[in-house]
């Protein structure tokens, strides 16, 4: 197959909203007209997994009659989304891109979608991942990889790669993602679409198939800084089903991104442009930069030493928590069970065995390996002290400063296959995203400029904890520059 180019960019939010309203737009139209083009463009791109058709007809429906009669509408009234495979949403199929799940229909409805759909958002299906949401590259999906919208022989980035290029292909006007170390703003970065890290509690996680339970953060994807801004608002806030869920007051996000970026300080960090970082991705950010100055925010160089750590850090928690995490799929309760045992642990190791993919298998030996007796206090215990000082030196530059840009990956979008034999390539190219999630504070990252062969590139505006609205606001002022 020779690159192709699917891009084209939902339309907004408020003009799809004034439409729905104005009973211009019908949402079952609208819902009608995605399948149509999800059906033509998908076989393509591979990113959908599965369609929710007839939950979407009816919730377009209520959203039609609730105009036609003027009562009152969510923010969210008609507007079609998807979801990443790692959330659950009832009579669905769950497969969190892996085998071992194939067949999983989960009864109940994850805490983000249930609110999307309160919100009056129509669901259009569930979007491929890399397993488990263990990548970067969406390579590692058991359903085949997703490409980028952008150049069909380039990765869309990952975990979160259907996500991304849904909305940049128009397969939705919104998507949800989720990012442990990077996977909404890494494929959102190579898509050249928007995609937000919300801080660590600021959303649910009831209902998402985990990861690595002190890292994995829901968060939207859209193609403009003000409805990303929208999604979270709606997604966002205590839920008594997460006792990991932050009861902090949810401000109006859409409203407050709306605030000139006048006057913030703005801090860029030195280690982030450092050996590594593309030539043609440096200019673009070096041009958002001057993009911020122009808009009234004073610049200030700053320091992240401990950033150098990061990557072994990250791989160190983030493989140990996955490896407690996935002993549940063993054959017993969920998904793919083995026929080929004759006893119980049998039964267990084939259905292992044979239901998780090469990188899963990886990351269950790394952590498992760390967690061990012996090694605890070496690898686990170590990398989360490292963690504590990395978290200290973030809360220490924002005394100084009101955001952190920097670019969100030391390249744009490579070519499929091109690291997929080279695991350690693949994990320090999460080297700009993993910090934001060991520190637990929150970003955004935003379209800032294209490489000389029109590659996106993205800029990382990172904000301390439950200040998504500056990093908003700051990201805002880098859209509206146009570079
Ligand atoms: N690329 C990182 C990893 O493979 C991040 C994944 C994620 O954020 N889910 O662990």
């Amino acid at each position: 197959m020779s690159a192709e180019s699917y891009v084209e960019m939902p339309k907004s939010l408020k003009e799809l909203q004034e439409g729905v309203r104005s009973g211009s737009v019908k949402a079952t139209h609208l819902a009608e007209n995605y399948f149509e083009r999800i059906a033509a463009v998908n076989p393509n791109l591979n990113v959908y997994l599965s369609l929710t058709r007839e939950r979407a007809l009816q919730q377009a429906a209520k959203v039609d009659d609730a105009a036609s009669k003027g009562e009152p509408l969510g923010p969210l009234a008609g507007i079609p989304v998807g979801i990443k495979d790692v959330l659950v949403a009832k009579g669905a199929p769950a497969t969190a891109g892996s085998k071992i799940l194939k067949g999983y229909q989960p009864p109940y409805d994850a805490t983000a979608v249930k609110r999307l759909e309160a919100a009056g958002a129509v669901i259009l299906g569930k979007l491929n991942c890399d397993e488990f949401a263990m990548g970067s590259s969406n390579e590692n999906s058991a359903y085949g990889p997703v490409r980028n919208p952008v150049d069909t022989d380039r990765v869309p980035g990952g975990s979160s790669g259907g996500s991304a290029a849904a909305v940049a292909a128009n397969l939705a006007v919104a998507t949800l993602g989720t990012d442990t170390g990077g996977s909404i703003r890494q494929p959102a970065s190579f898509c050249g679409v928007v995609g937000v890290l919300p801080t660590y509690g600021r959303v649910s996680r009831f209902g998402l198939i985990a990861f690595a339970s002190s890292l994995d953060r829901i968060g939207p994807f859209a193609g403009n800084v003000r409805d990303a801004a929208t999604m979270l608002g709606v997604i966002a806030g205590h839920d008594p089903c997460d006792a990991t869920s932050s009861e902090a007051p949810v401000p109006d996000f859409a409203v407050e991104s709306d605030k000139p970026a006048d006057g913030l300080r703005i801090g860029v960090p030195e280690e982030y442009f450092a050996e590594g970082l593309d030539p043609e991705v440096r200019a673009s950010i070096e041009k958002g930069i001057d993009a911020l100055r122009v808009a009234g925010c004073s610049i200030k160089k700053i320091s992240l030493p401990t950033t150098r750590y990061a990557i072994p850090t990250y791989y160190l928690v983030a493989t140990a928590e996955a490896s407690a995490n996935l002993a549940r799929f063993d054959g017993v309760r969920y998904g793919h069970r083995s026929s080929e045992s004759t006893t119980l642990a049998d039964m267990y190791s084939h259905s292992r065995d044979e239901g998780f993919g090469a990188e899963v298998k990886r990351r269950i030996m790394l952590g498992t390996y760390a967690l061990s007796a012996g090694y605890y206090d070496a690898y686990y215990l170590k990398a989360q002290q490292v963690r504590r000082l990395l978290a200290e030196e973030f809360l220490r530059a924002f005394a100084e400063v009101d955001a952190i840009v920097t670019p969100t990956s030391p390249t744009p979008a490579f070519r499929l296959g091109e690291k997929a034999n080279d695991p350690l390539a693949m994990y320090l190219a999460d080297i700009y995203t993993v910090t934001a999630s060991l520190a637990g504070i929150c970003g955004v990252t935003v379209p800032c400029g294209a490489t000389s062969t029109g590659l996106p590139v993205g800029m990382q505006v990172l904000a301390t904890h439950m200040s998504e609205s500056t990093a908003f606001c700051v990201a805002r002022a880098v859209e509206a520059a146009k570079i």
